[in-house]
């Protein structure tokens, strides 16, 4: 992405698991003008129901390699062991271009790296489940996984729960009503939208 590039950026972050998903599709729906996604590129295996170039751009772990080594991304992490994930420039090029704020579902590390690069024009924001424990119980009722690639998210938790002071804002995804509102408030209040929910 340019530096010249004026929309903004709104990242989720958080553990697998924690709503991420949940938070940016309400959000994505509610305000489809002005926001658009930034399809990831991943060498993970697509799950039933995820589409190329929707969900994921699915690389060969020898593609996403030699997209690292062409600098096709913005940022790239290795985010579980032998799993690749990365933020590509022609991805935010096509939104930009649309003239679409950004919205990033990416990896602790990730956010960071992209808070660092883009600074004030990047509101980044921490998905924290209610408790541990009931992290690893919707991860696993979300039933995605095999039981191997649910440990690696499992092992990694803890790394990502401990990083929630990074971020511009906190959402504790307990009750999910209260969680959209306040992503609609805080995506509110970062773009300048008037609240249609406030009454007089
Ligand atoms: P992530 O994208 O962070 O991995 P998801 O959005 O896929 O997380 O959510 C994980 C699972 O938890 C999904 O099955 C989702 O429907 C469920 N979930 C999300 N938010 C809540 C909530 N507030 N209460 C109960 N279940 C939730
Ligand atoms: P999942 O496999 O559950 O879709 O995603 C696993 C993790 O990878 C999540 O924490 C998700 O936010 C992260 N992720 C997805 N896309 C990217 C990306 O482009 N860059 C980084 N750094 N992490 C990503």
């Amino acid at each position: 992405m340019s530096k010249e590039h004026g929309g903004r950026i709104i990242i989720f972050t958080s553990p697998s698991g924690a709503g991420k998903t949940t938070l940016v599709r309400h959000l994505l729906s509610k305000y489809k003008d002005r926001l658009g996604f930034s399809v990831s590129a991943t060498t993970r295996k697509r799950r039933n129901g995820e589409e190329d170039g929707v969900h994921y751009y699915f690389l060969s772990e020898e593609a996403f390699l030699e997209h690292i080594r062409n600098h096709k991304f913005i940022e790239s992490e290795e985010v579980y062991p032998g799993l690749y994930y990365g933020t590509l420039h022609s991805e935010v090029d096509r939104l930009s271009e649309l003239g679409k704020n950004l919205v990033l579902d990416i990896d602790v590390k990730g956010a960071q790296n992209v808070k660092n690069l883009y600074g004030d024009r990047v509101l980044s924001v921490f998905v924290k489940p209610p408790s541990p424990e009931i992290l690893i119980e919707r991860l696993k009722q979300r039933g995605t996984e095999s039981e191997e690639e649910l440990n690696k998210r499992i092992e990694r938790m803890q790394f990502e729960l401990s990083h929630e002071d990074y971020f511009d804002a906190i959402i504790v995804n307990d009750a999910l009503e209260d969680a959209l509102k306040e992503a609609e408030r805080l995506v509110e209040g970062f773009l300048g939208i008037r609240s249609e929910r406030t009454t007089f």
